[in-house]
């Protein structure tokens, strides 16, 4: 019998929903560890209180002096809440957070001891950085990376350390983790949004980019995911069955969320509240144990920084309560993956979201510009739209029928479809008096009334408009949400500032009025970006066809889709507007593709190791109980056993014919494998783990799949499909 398989079973049936302590109120409890103006109030000088929060606000910079101020209130209050140790927390280009604690406690001369904390510790750390992926910026520049304190995210004790969210630079100010560049195409999109936005409202001074994001995952219990090699080392199945049961009866989805499982949302949501993630929306996913979290909405670096945390506390919760949680992208096949909406949109200082349709014709004008210009964004950029979100997880995803295609489109409804249609008609130069008032009242001043029927939702659209935001459906589940909310904001920053230029263009040269000058630039926008528009269903070949002629690129793996993130007009807009150098970019091109090729490369040693040494000596040892069979059977009926035992031998058969098939698909896989790993250019090699070794796994797997369905299931070494998907 296979043990592991059945203890882990045998555990997981025994488990009962560990209880859970949560607080009359959550709103009493919500951001109690994290340093916000509150315990800022409290706990620092008011000077030092008013820089923290012109460099959260303005982004100024924070005097030296004060920083020492400010460190030590922050340790004071970090050891009121129990903290030891303080830590720059960061975000390197491994898609994991990272940390390096270092106590307060510190001894003195005299033989005494204190908890210290300065300004230096607080604004620059020199973490060990070599060990972090830099796609060959540190050997071209500096050996030595450093941390740097981001105020605008503010610190928070995580168990009992004080974490100090900072940005991750080498010394010669390359940028080396996520955050950099989010920051700088934040600051990108505020200083275009915000010039544009003054044409309908001179207050407005400051454009934040909100992000919403939805995080899907799956939940294993936790001794079947141990059970597993796959699970455990490539946070998915590489083998397995599918259930005689999936998602087809759709009774998962938004169902009852099991007890257990509720008791680990609670306990997530609890300790969310202490350190400010916002969540609020719970539900069961498609396929089964699937489930989402979503909070609500925030400032994008904020937002990202919660979702990060988000994804490690997960982790640490889940185990509390024997659960792995799955972030890939596709941990099961026949079942869905899984993905993460980011929900996108523009807010101004005096509290109007950009992307929301207003009351009054000026206020949805204003709606129609940003709307538009998104789109029209969307279009010049999509394959570096793409490129944002590619990875080895997502690959599996684009393009398989239950997620957004890998082709970039852009779904708005059948309403503002309308709209746009008769905008597109608007006159070309000045407009008559009459056809402005026509305008004002039949189009522009309908927007409201029909955006709240516009409920037909398009699931299969991987940016669809959705009544006051965009939502990106494309973004895998293990994603940095900072990759493509870079991406996304540099390429509508770029937008709106070419808008802005070809309006005042007209303005002054062609003595046009403003109102004019808009209609007459969004019209052209209109036309131009035409192609990037689609309603239909996303996953049908219809669409690539149709896609193809309208020349959107369709990438379906990584290395080919990475393409976009080093072409010449991606680059340039990258350094055009201060978010990253051809440099940083081509580093990062870099990483990516090694990353690719490594991820094929474990999967295939893992996929390797369980087929042979897992797979098959089971299928031997069923053999043998078969041959066993027949064997006696001869010995009893003599030259009449084939009657008897024809079945069996038809079975053996079949085994040994499975068994060639592994052995050789191995045996091939890993001819590939040597011959990727010497070559030289990542991205060579990239291609080749995609090309020549990736198309090995399906072929393994198939036969080992058959093979689950011949031998005894006492025997089966693997935790089954059914026992994995289906205990709760
Ligand atoms: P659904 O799309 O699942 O029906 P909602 O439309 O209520 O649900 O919101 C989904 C997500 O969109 C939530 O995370 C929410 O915070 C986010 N969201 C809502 N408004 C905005 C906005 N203006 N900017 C960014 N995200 C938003
Ligand atoms: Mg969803």
């Amino acid at each position: 019998m296979s043990t592991l398989r059945f203890y882990a079973v045998k555990e997981s049936l025994g488990r009962k929903p560990i209880p859970v302590q949560e607080p009359e109120r959550r709103s009493d409890i919500f951001e109690r560890n994290v340093f916000n103006e509150s315990s800022m109030r409290q706990y620092l000088t008011k000077d030092s209180f008013q820089s923290v929060m012109s460099a959260m606000e303005k982004g100024t910079k924070i005097d030296r002096n004060l920083a020492d101020h400010i460190s030590t209130g922050m340790k004071e209050w970090a050891i009121t809440k129990g903290a030891t140790h303080y830590t720059h927390w960061f975000q390197p280009l491994t898609g994991a957070t990272a940390e390096k604690h270092d106590a307060f406690f510190e001894t003195m001369e005299n033989g005494h001891a204190i908890e210290k904390f300065g300004g230096t510790q607080l604004v620059q750390q020199e973490p060990d950085a070599s060990s972090f992926p830099s796609g060959g910026i540190r050997n071209t520049f500096e050996t030595r990376g450093y941390t740097a304190w981001d105020p605008s995210s503010p610190a928070f004790i995580y168990g009992t350390t004080l974490c100090i969210p900072t940005v991750f630079v080498s010394y010669t100010g390359e940028a080396l983790d996520y955050k950099t560049p989010l920051l700088r195409a934040l600051q990108a999109i505020d200083h275009a949004a915000t010039s544009v936005a003054k044409y309908f409202d001179k207050n407005v001074t400051k454009v934040n980019n909100t992000l919403g994001w939805e995080q899907e995952y799956f939940l294993i219990d936790s001794a079947m995911a141990a059970s597993r090699p796959d699970i455990s080392l490539a946070g998915r199945t590489l083998l397995g069955h599918t259930a005689a049961k999936g998602q087809q009866l759709d009774d998962h989805y938004f169902g009852s969320i099991p007890s257990r499982v509720l008791n680990f949302m609670r306990h997530l949501e609890t300790e969310c509240m202490y350190l400010g993630i916002p969540v609020k929306t719970r539900h069961n996913e498609v396929a089964p144990n699937q489930f989402e979290l979503a909070p609500i909405f925030e400032e994008t670096n904020l937002a990202v920084d919660h979702n990060t945390l988000l994804m490690d506390l997960m982790n640490k919760i889940a185990e509390k309560h024997h659960f792995k949680v799955l972030f890939h992208e596709k941990p099961f096949a026949g079942v869905n993956g899984s993905g993460k909406h980011n929900n996108w949109s523009l807010a101004t200082n005096t509290g109007v979201n950009l992307l929301g349709p207003g009351t009054t014709p000026t206020k949805n004008l204003q709606f129609l510009t940003f709307f538009i210009n998104t789109i029209k964004a969307v279009n010049e950029y999509e394959d570096l739209l793409r490129a944002s979100i590619a990875s080895a997880g997502n690959d599996h995803r684009l393009g398989a029928n239950e997620a957004p295609p890998a082709i970039v489109s852009v779904f708005i409804g059948s309403q503002l479809t309308d709209v746009l249609d008769e905008l597109e008609k608007v006159t070309d130069g000045k407009l008559s008096p009459q056809e402005k008032t026509d305008l004002k009242l039949n189009v522009v001043g309908k927007i409201p009334e029909i955006l709240l029927d516009n409920t037909d939702r398009n699931r299969t659209s991987p940016f669809a408009f959705t009544g006051n935001k965009f939502e990106f459906r494309a973004v895998g589940s293990t994603a940095n949400c900072a990759n493509p909310m870079t991406v996304l904001n540099a390429i509508v920053a770029k937008q709106l500032l070419s808008f802005k230029k070809k309006v005042d263009d007209l303005i002054a040269n062609k003595k046009m009025k403003k109102d004019d000058a808009i209609f007459n630039v969004l019209r052209e926008y209109i036309k131009e970006s035409k192609r990037i528009r689609f309603e239909g269903d996303g996953y049908g070949e219809a669409w690539e066809k149709e896609a193809a002629k309208r020349g959107l690129s369709n990438f379906r793996s990584t290395p080919e889709a990475l393409k976009a993130k080093v072409s010449k007009k991606s680059i340039a807009l990258f350094e055009e507007l201060g978010i990253l150098s051809k440099v940083e970019m081509e580093a990062r091109h870099e990483i990516e593709l090694e990353e690719y090729a490594m991820r094929i490369q474990i999967e295939g040693r893992i996929l390797g190791d369980i087929a042979r040494n897992h797979i098959i000596p089971t299928a031997i040892q069923y053999q043998n109980i078969l041959l066993e069979n027949v064997q006696g059977l001869k010995n009893i009926y003599g030259t009449e056993f084939k009657e008897f035992a024809g079945e069996q031998m038809h079975l053996i058969e079949k085994i040994s014919g499975h068994i060639s098939k592994i052995n050789k698909g191995i045996t091939d896989m890993i001819g590939e494998r040597k011959k990727a790993n010497i070559i030289e250019d990542p991205e060579e090699r990239a291609f080749a783990y995609c090309d020549n070794v990736k198309p090995y796994f399906e072929i393994i797997r198939y036969h080992c799949d058959k093979m689950e369905l011949l031998v005894d299931d006492e025997l089966w070494p693997l935790t089954k499909y059914r026992e994995l998907l289906f205990t709760k």
